[in-house]
């Protein structure tokens, strides 16, 4: 629709005399608020913003403390809607200064023409929705109130500075500043005695600019922060020749990567490299001054695992020994207490240098707490220290604090927002909140928001919002309002996204630990941009899924329902399968099934060191069987697990799982032995049974050989793998031994006679079909053998078995038949651990370091073998809290991180 059409739309005049009536009224005119009416006018919507501040521009009008840049490089932290403005706006450098970013948001709106609707110098102090009237009304602190049909708060995740918590700042008789609240008019430090509180971005931006005016520059550091050098100048080559070769593909990409930023997903993870490959990379990364880049590229494990990670934090500490002379206070500016990564990490100019400053001192909180604000400086409990200015980089209240500020929020049925959030805020993707009806947040908690380039994220969210509102105009509707199931649904998500990354052992303005009082949570979205994105067209997809919508003379509409239902990482796994179009297995034969599953096992991430590996054979049922042993690098004898590999019978051999081996060797402390069992079609039912056992028995009789611990064996095994370790124990249990300890059973075939209904509710779709399924079980046993306990142990006598644990995914088609035996082991009186693994698929726990969410279950399966063999429990940092099946809330998985 053209502007002038879109201009003499009428707006619905429904408000009463001293109220300004819009069909939109959208609060904050930052990067988001701006975007919003250029896109909400386009669309036909008459608007308004209310803007606190006298002009536009955000947290780029209020951020004007010395050295105030973004931190993402500008050519990327731009708007990309408009090619043309792309192509009319130049950034003079990599990282642009507060005053460049707040011309370029002055530029998008006079050329968009903005500003006409925005009320500045306007705050909202409350909003009510009026359920007859289906309009919310918003109260201002100057002029008219608005009414409005939609509100849409685009108040900013970092806009509501955090005040400072000591006691004594009003009487402190110099200059106060604040770095989230900067005056506009320049601002005198030069020979000066300065002290500036806070090491986060504000600080570490501020301090090199400062400690050169300054007299004498004291700062106080409660938590050190790793900060990277910027290496300043102009836009790097290459990026620029990228974007300007072909931007609509450099944008693109960007929409769909992690962080908003158009570079490549890492796939090598640390222990495939050297420590000089590392150290190379490294060092790259740090020449290159650039944040994402060093978050994301030198090896995939850096942000999901505490030992990859703890690689990268130990050089970046060695940089800082590097950078400052005196060495107390280069460890006291060495973060020790968080993963690299977990806390925001700065970009700096000569910030570490400026300690070998003779005017600059570090005091540190940890130390010398503060006591008092004094007429004349700060006191801590060693001594006092005058000053003439206190310049507090003390923060924000993150992501809640703007949008609670206006209070009260009164939605349906009277609910005030700030109850509802009262233990931690709950959204529907960020965007809305379900008792609220009409309401949308840009960058809510609950977004990818502060975890990505925002002007990325800002984009995707105005546009899935504006693209709703036509819609629901289209359509006839005046109400949207999210469900609570699915609002729950995205709280168990955005909880499984956590355990994913290492967000959940820090303590952080990300979880709210900044303020306090504050409930603890994870609370921006930790999935990424791209997943975020195709989350949201998913919704869309679906029919509005979550969402209730209404309207006069319409139908209402309410697809309820959760949109994320697998582990974030089984998503992403599942998509990526079904993005290659991988032929049916099953339709390969036997010898193309066994080549193309090498073919794909070449592929995978290698499994992690351990203290040997180990190749023989041993005497199966009828004949030498291949055996790989892996053993632990800690001092022995460890008690040994027989372990049977997965593929139906069929396919694979005893190096196939190589990764789940190596893992649960570290794991378990314990040697495992993994069998390469005869394969039908060409030796069908029962030799694989009957090998088991005869290696069991083998295993169990040189125990000691193999530098075992001698005595009862374990066994383990994962799907037809489960199926064999399962029978082992009967067939050992009724043929004289060997002595079984205990039986891990993944994901176990119990039953080839009966199909249950996992068959059916999983049959495609999630790797293991059930084509697949009845191929296998046709190659190994025909219809007349399948309800032998030897080939369904479920039909066998289960009395007098050794202790089992049985884990089942949700998303298997075998999830039933697990379950069932786990049910039939306890009603017989074995003692039973069951893990039912929630939103996994056959392959979750299988797939190490590809299903990051597998590594809780693989602690409990480690846990279990240890119990069994009367080992205690062995825990390693970070795994706390990882659990699968139970569907903690983001503030649970933070509570119990800590
Ligand atoms: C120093 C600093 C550097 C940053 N660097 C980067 C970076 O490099 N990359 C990046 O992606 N992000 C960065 N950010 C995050 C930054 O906040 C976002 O990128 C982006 O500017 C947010 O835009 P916004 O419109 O959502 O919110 P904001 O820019 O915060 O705008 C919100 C506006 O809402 C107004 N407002 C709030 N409440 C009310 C109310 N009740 N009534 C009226 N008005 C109200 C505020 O006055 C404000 O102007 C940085 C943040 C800071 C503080």
């Amino acid at each position: 629709m053209p502007d002038t059409m879109v201009a003499a739309r009428a707006s619905e005049k429904t408000g009463s005399a001293g109220t300004q009536a819009v069909d939109v009224a959208v609060v904050g005119a930052g990067f988001a608020g701006l975007y919003l009416l250029h896109r909400l006018r386009k669309a036909g919507f008459t608007t308004v913003a209310l803007e606190e501040a006298d002009d536009v521009g955000g947290t780029w009008y209020w951020n004007r403390y010395p050295g105030a840049r973004c931190d993402i490089q500008t050519i990327d932290y731009s708007y990309t809607f408009d090619p043309e403005l792309d192509r009319a706006w130049k950034w003079s450098e990599k990282y642009a200064t507060q005053p460049e970013i707040l011309r370029y948001l002055g530029f998008v709106a006079d050329r968009y023409d903005v500003r006409r609707d925005i009320r500045f110098g306007t705050r909202v102090t409350a909003a009510n929705w009026d359920q007859g009237a289906e309009r919310w009304l918003l109260t201002t602190d100057h002029g008219a109130a608005v009414s409005c049909r939609y509100y849409i708060m685009a108040t900013g995740c970092l806009s509501s500075p955090k005040p400072p918590e000591i006691d004594g700042v009003k009487d402190f008789k110099g200059e106060v500043y604040f770095t989230g609240r900067w005056p506009h008019n320049e601002v005198k430090l030069a020979g000066k005695r300065v002290a500036v509180i806070g090491t986060g971005s504000s600080g570490i931006q501020s301090i090199p600019l400062i400690a050169e005016q300054a007299a004498e520059l004291t700062v106080f550091q409660r938590t050190p922060n790793f900060a990277l050098p910027a290496h300043n100048g102009p836009a790097p080559a290459d990026r620029v020749a990228l974007l300007e070769g072909d931007s609509a593909t450099y944008r693109e990409q960007a929409r769909w990567s992690l962080a908003g930023v158009p570079l490549p997903q890492q796939t090598e993870v640390s222990w495939q490299l050297s420590d000089a490959e590392r150290r190379e990379r490294f060092e790259k990364a740090w020449a290159a001054g650039d944040l994402v880049y060093m978050l994301t590229q030198l090896w995939a494990d850096q942000g999901v695992d505490v030992d990859g990670n703890a690689l990268l934090a130990d050089l970046l500490r060695e940089k800082i020994r590097s950078l400052v002379k005196d060495p107390a206070t280069a460890e006291a500016l060495s973060p020790h207490d968080h993963p690299f990564g977990s806390k925001r990490p700065c970009l700096d100019t000569n910030y570490y240098a400026t300690y070998n400053r003779p005017n600059v001192t570090l005091v540190n909180l940890r130390q010398e707490p503060i006591k008092s604000i004094t007429a004349s400086g700060i006191r801590t409990d060693k001594r006092a220290i005058d000053v003439d200015a206190i310049v507090f980089a003390t923060g924000f209240d993150a992501m809640t604090g703007a949008i609670m500020a206006i209070h009260p929020i009164t939605g349906r049925d009277g609910k005030s927002l700030s109850d509802v959030w009262a233990h931690g805020p709950q959204t529907y993707l960020g965007l809305a909140v379900s008792g609220f009806p009409n309401l949308f947040m840009i960058t809510g908690p609950g977004s990818p928001s502060v975890l990505s380039n925002m002007a990325v994220s800002i984009e995707q969210h105005v546009d899935w919002v504006v693209d709703r509102l036509v819609a629901m105009r289209e359509a006839g509707f005046t109400t949207i309002e999210a469900t609570e199931a699915a609002q729950d649904g995205w709280a168990r998500h955005m909880a499984d996204c956590a355990t994913l990354t290492l967000h959940r052992l820090a303590n952080t303005w990300y979880t709210g630990a900044n303020v306090p009082g504050k409930p603890q949570g994870v609370m921006p979205y930790t999935g990424g941009v791209g997943p975020y994105r195709s989350i949201c067209n998913e919704v869309v997809g679906k029919g509005m899924l979550g969402f209730r919508l209404k309207g006069p003379g319409v139908a209402e509409q309410c697809n309820d329902g959760e949109v994320v239902r697998l582990q974030p990482d089984v998503r992403l796994v599942l998509n990526m399968l079904e993005e290659m179009k991988l032929p049916a297995i099953e339709s390969l034969g036997a010898q193309g099934a066994r080549d193309f599953v090498t073919e794909f096992n070449a592929g995978r991430p290698a499994g992690r060191p351990v203290g040997e590996v180990v190749d023989g054979t041993l005497p199966g049922a009828d004949g030498p069987l291949p055996y790989r042993l892996y053993r632990p690098a800690t001092p022995g004898p460890h008690p040994v697990v027989v372990y049977f590999h997965g593929g139906g019978w069929v396919l694979g051999d005893e190096q196939s799982d190589d990764p789940f081996c190596r893992d649960m060797c570290r794991r378990s402390g314990m040697i495992f032995v993994s069998v390469g069992y005869r394969h039908a079609p060409e030796h069908r039912f029962p030799a694989a049974a009957e090998d088991g056992l005869a290696a069991t028995r083998w295993i169990a009789a040189h125990a000691a050989e193999l530098g075992g611990r001698p005595g009862p064996v374990l066994v383990a095994g994962w799907s037809a793998g489960g199926n064999i370790a399962a029978v082992t124990c009967q067939l050992a249990r009724d043929r004289g031994g060997p002595e079984i300890a205990g039986q891990l059973l993944l994901c176990p075939v119990t039953d080839c006679a009966v199909e249950r209904p996992s068959y059916t509710d999983n049959a495609t779709g999630y790797f293991l079909t059930r084509a697949l399924m009845y191929w296998f079980k046709d190659l190994y046993c025909s219809p007349a053998d399948r309800s032998d306990p030897r080939a369904s142990p479920l039909h066998g006598k289960l009395s007098g078995l050794p202790p089992a644990l049985v884990v089942t995914c949700e998303f298997d088609p075998l999830r039933d038949e697990g379950v069932a035996y786990a049910e039939a082991l306890t009603a017989a009186g074995v003692p039973v651990q069951h893990i039912e693994a929630r939103g996994h698929f056959h392959a979750s726990f299988t797939m190490v370091d590809v299903v990051i969410t597998g590594v809780g279950g693989r602690m409990q399966m480690a846990d279990a073998l240890r119990r069994y063999a009367g080992l205690p429990p062995e825990r390693k940092q970070g795994d706390e809290g990882l659990r699968p099946g139970r569907t903690a809330s983001p503030h649970e998985i933070n509570a119990a991180a800590e």
